[in-house]
């Protein structure tokens, strides 16, 4: 275990680290639960190899983290937690192997709820759902987050183009997708709907092609798709696309995209609101996902989702003014805006006794 976890879990405010180890199916699972402070936590079940534990450990606790500032500025009667399971080698069988991890999640008694993450699926989330109720998104329950995350981007677009560019609508704005997979493809079909120009990339020629028979889409390769001169840059693909020489090639006026974890650091926020570079921090445009997941365990409708991922434009106004107000960098007045919900005083509007008990 590493030396320094607990200073990475006091650094990262993190309230509880669990642990558990089943040799017979070889689970070796952390679930990270980061703050209960709205609700119960929720967030995925990531199921990936990792070098050693204390990677797996640091990849749960910031992950967990992020998941309790996306719910915080989604307006959500829910915490953030994050479930990191060290793939082996090889699973004998799956189903035990996830029904085990489903115990797990049964002994926490409802404080955290998980989902599908990076290296899991339904299948996955069935075989959670024969140990525990505290699962979304099984064939059950049929919960695809996709379009909504989709939905939700298209709006915080909208919102920056309307920022930066004083446009009221995206005709003819031009925007470079980067990722056109299950949330990437459902945008583009939005955006092509409201009569944007596309240039996409992607490793996957097949939905290229789609992508340029339905949206008469420009094709680009993966390596230039960054430093293409165009309004809109939209990493929809494998986070951490923003790093140091990246954000030298960039030739977009704003970087609105579904990834996770766009800046490879925090503190490169500082190097694009330097170059004017609207940035609509990665966890308020991609929440149309939580916001589904959530509504879908409280019980709620499908119009009363798209209502809330409808918001999410006004919320990302709201981090563009107050940015431009402080001249400070938009990651860092959205963390500072999460931290205020997260850590300040408290907000009867979100903490409601009633909501809190349904979120379990
Ligand atoms: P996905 O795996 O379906 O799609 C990713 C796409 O990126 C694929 O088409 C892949 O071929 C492409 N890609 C991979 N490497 C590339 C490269 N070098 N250049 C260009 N394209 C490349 O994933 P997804 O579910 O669409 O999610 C996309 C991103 O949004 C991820 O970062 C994910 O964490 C984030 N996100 C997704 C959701 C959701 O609801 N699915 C919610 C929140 C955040």
């Amino acid at each position: 275990m590493s030396d320094n976890m607990f200073d990475k879990i006091e650094q990262a405010r993190l309230n509880e680290l669990h642990i558990k180890c089943d040799p017979d199916t070889q689970l070796k699972a952390f679930i990270a639960i980061h703050n209960t402070r709205l609700g119960p936590a929720i967030g995925g079940c990531r199921c990936i190899p990792y070098s050693d534990e204390a990677s797996a450990i640091e990849d749960a606790i910031r992950l967990a983290k992020g998941m309790s500032y996306k719910a915080a500025l989604a307006q959500l009667p829910y915490g953030g937690g994050k479930a990191v399971l060290m793939c082996p080698q090889h699973i004998v069988d799956r189903q035990i192997y996830f029904e085990r991890f489903g115990e797990f999640v049964a002994s926490l008694g409802g404080r955290y709820i998980t989902s599908v993450d990076c290296g899991t699926g339904i299948d996955d989330m069935d075989a959670i759902a024969r140990a525990t109720d505290f699962v979304v998104g099984t064939h059950q329950d049929g919960c695809d987050p996709s379009p909504m995350t989709a939905l939700g981007v298209l709006k915080g677009i909208e919102a920056a183009v309307n920022f930066k560019l004083n446009k009221a609508n995206l005709n003819d704005v031009h925007i470079a997708l980067q990722g056109v997979g299950h949330v990437g493809m459902a945008l583009a079909e939005l955006l092509a709907q409201k009569g944007a120009r596309l240039s996409i990339a992607d490793i996957n020629q097949q939905a290229l092609k789609t992508c340029q028979t339905r949206f008469d889409a420009d094709i680009v390769s993966p390596d230039e798709i960054a430093s293409l001169e165009c309004d809109v840059f939209s990493p929809c693909g494998l986070g951490g696309t923003l790093n140091k020489n990246s954000l030298k090639q960039l030739h977009c006026k704003i970087v609105a995209g579904s990834a996770n974890n766009q800046l490879a650091d925090e503190s490169l926020g500082h190097i694009l609101h330097n170059k004017g570079i609207l940035y609509a921090p990665d966890f308020i445009i991609n929440a149309g996902g939580l916001i589904q997941v959530a509504l879908y365990k409280l019980g709620r409708n499908a119009v009363e989702v798209k209502q809330k991922t409808l918001t999410i434009g006004h919320t990302l106004t709201k981090v563009f003014a107050r940015s431009y107000s402080e001249n400070k960098p938009c990651n860092e007045i959205a963390n500072a805006m999460a931290e205020e919900i997260l850590y300040g005083p408290v907000n009867n509007e979100i903490l409601d006794e009633k909501t809190y008990r349904q979120a379990i």
